[in-house]
């Protein structure tokens, strides 16, 4: 199965659109939701930075990296 990395987490808006478009597509009620998503991104305490983490039941589907305009994200 392949793998999806962060790779630029420097690049990172904090759009979160990766972790809308992976809680609608992986979820069976299509729902977007932060909270079901199996990517998380949080601001870094006082800084314009964030931190991007994907959580032990990504699927490694890559849907997140298709919908990141910022390159952070990559697909092996
Ligand atoms: S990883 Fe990409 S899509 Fe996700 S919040 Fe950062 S810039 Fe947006
Ligand atoms: S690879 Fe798929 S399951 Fe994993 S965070 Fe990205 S969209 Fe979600």
């Amino acid at each position: 199965m392949s793998e999806v990395r962060v790779t630029k987490e420097e690049n990172c808006s904090g759009c979160r659109l990766c972790a809308l478009a992976c809680s609608f597509f992986i979820s069976p009620e299509r729902a977007f939701s932060l909270s079901k998503s199996q990517i998380r991104v949080a601001r870094t305490d006082g800084e314009n930075r964030f931190k991007v983490g994907l959580l032990e039941d990504c699927l490694g589907c890559g849907i997140c990296v298709d919908y990141c305009h910022y390159g952070v994200l990559s697909k092996e």
